[in-house]
């Protein structure tokens, strides 16, 4: 009886990204192309302002939802820089990263039974959080459409059990967005049928060329969407665990409840830091954005040199490479290039089956160092072209 665990974590596998950073540890000379992470620190303002805050003894609870004043912060962002009008004392909540705020809205929203659709390749975190609430995942594959959600697949997966759709753009692991019009097409869908959709914004402030535009923006929409976004990525700040959930009331009250219960509150240290960034950093962002964007185009151009198609993404910090020239899977592909070049990337499949025959590279690190790997790529093509693995200094 003691052993006999929660069930339905049997059938769930432990993340492929994770698994597949067992093989890089403890590995030298590694570069690695794998972890999505921004590789600049937090800017300065933003620590001094916490460091501040521990000064002054600010070290106590806040309330569940989080401080109002970061709360107030959001909600005047959200309105200025995106055209959404949130309610921070009703319709925010503060969260322990975004992957925090993606667990409590599914438990708040879902039943055993329902459905969710998910267009994969996606960020891995979904599917194994619906499933943990009894509901079903449905997923449509979207290599056909260019890694890019249509509205009619997403109209053909709806079925009466559908309670929800997850969206993620610009997209990890494709860096893809959605265009406006695709996006007014899926708002239609959504409100036709009302059903919620759950948007994982987190990566609007690094979108490259076309401004990015949130579906809660759209007419009707604030009542079926579910907004997620939140510091991490935006403002280098990964390790401070600060994300947020802008969603009607109905929503918000009910994801609170379980934050209470299982959170508390995020680190009021945090929260101060947050607050600072979006109030006198958003200046740090655009240099950051500038930086990754220099980066991605560098990073496309070479490998398109050496025969690797990729599509330069529309955001984010990811390449999507399509290796099918090669002729192994992107698996074998990302082991052997691992074992034999040391290169770490991630495996298409890691994001859904449909990912395969690509890898995930995240382009977030120094330029000396991108330069390194593309050529190391480059000899490990080559070597797989040939037939033979060219000896060398690398293996
Ligand atoms: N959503 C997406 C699309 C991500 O890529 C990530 C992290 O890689 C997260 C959510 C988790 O972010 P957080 O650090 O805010 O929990």
């Amino acid at each position: 009886m003691k052993n006999d665990f929660n069930r339905i974590l049997e059938g769930i596998s432990k993340s492929k990204i994770r698994e597949f950073f067992d093989l890089v540890i403890g590995a030298e000379d590694v570069i690695s192309l794998g972890v999505g992470e921004p590789d600049f620190a937090t800017p300065w303002t933003i620590r001094e302002e916490a460091i501040y805050a521990l000064e002054r003894g600010r070290t106590t609870y806040t309330s569940n939802q989080g401080l109002l004043s970061l709360r107030e912060a959001i909600s005047e962002y959200m309105r200025s820089r995106f055209d959404c009008a949130y309610d921070p004392k009703e319709e925010i909540l503060i969260t322990n990263g975004v992957s925090e705020g993606v667990d409590i809205v599914l438990r708040a929203m879902l039943n055993p039974g329902d459905e969710v659709i998910v267009p994969e390749p996606m960020y891995v975190c979904y599917g194994p959080l619906i499933k943990m609430t009894g509901a079903t995942q449905v997923t449509i594959d979207t290599s056909g459409t260019g890694f890019v959600p249509s509205a009619a697949a997403i109209e053909a997966a709806i079925t009466p059990k559908t309670k929800g759709l997850v969206l993620c753009y610009p997209n990890n692991p494709t860096g893809m967005s959605i265009p406006e019009s695709e996006l007014r097409a899926i708002a239609d869908v959504v409100k036709r049928h009302d059903i919620w959709v759950i948007s994982d914004e987190i990566y609007a402030e690094l979108s490259y060329g076309v401004p990015f535009v949130s579906i809660a923006s759209f007419e009707g929409m604030k009542e079926n969407t579910v907004l997620l976004s939140g510091f991490s990525k935006s403002f280098a700040m990964t390790g401070w665990r600060v994300g947020y959930i802008c969603a009607p009331e109905s929503i918000v009250s009910r994801a609170c409840k379980i934050h209470q219960y299982s959170a508390l509150c995020t680190s009021i240290i945090s929260q101060i830091a947050a607050e600072e960034a979006l109030q006198n950093s958003l200046s740090e962002v655009s240099k950051m954005r500038w930086s990754y964007q220099q980066r991605r185009n560098l990073f496309c151009q070479a490998l398109n040199g050496i025969g690797l198609k990729v599509t330069p993404p529309d955001g984010a910090i990811y390449c999507f490479v399509d290796i099918r020239a090669i002729g192994l899977s992107s698996h074998d592909f990302a082991v052997q290039l691992l074992q034999q070049y040391k290169v770490a990337v991630v495996p298409g499949t890691a994001f859904g089956e449909c990912g395969e025959g690509f890898i995930r590279c995240c382009f977030a690190t120094e330029i000396s160092e991108l330069k390194e790997a593309i050529s190391r790529i480059s000899d490990f093509v080559e070597s797989v072209r040939g037939g033979v693995k060219k000896v060398g200094k690398r293996a």
